[in-house]
């Protein structure tokens, strides 16, 4: 008996396997954590790989961008005698 081969249009999106850059396990890409699905397995491929995480990277760069409130300072007080 031959091995039915039968396929779905869903399927076919969810088992498209990729390789992993990193770690060279195949993943499908809807599944990976990574920003980037269609290299790395997992975020922490991705972050071992690039050594930061695409997600952490636009946190700084987000963190960076806001103005620093520092003009906040309270004046020490002056001793009176
Ligand atoms: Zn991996």
């Amino acid at each position: 008996m031959a091995e039915e081969h039968t396929t779905t249009p869903f399927d076919a999106e969810i088992t498209e396997l990729l390789r992993c850059t990193r770690c060279n396990l195949r993943y499908a890409a809807g599944k990976s954590t990574s920003s980037l699905k269609l290299t790395y397995c997992s975020f922490l491929c991705e972050l071992g790989d690039l050594g930061f995480s695409m997600q952490g990277l636009e946190h700084m760069e987000r963190a960076a961008s806001e103005p620093a409130t520092e003009a906040d300072e309270t004046p020490e007080p002056v001793a009176v005698d």
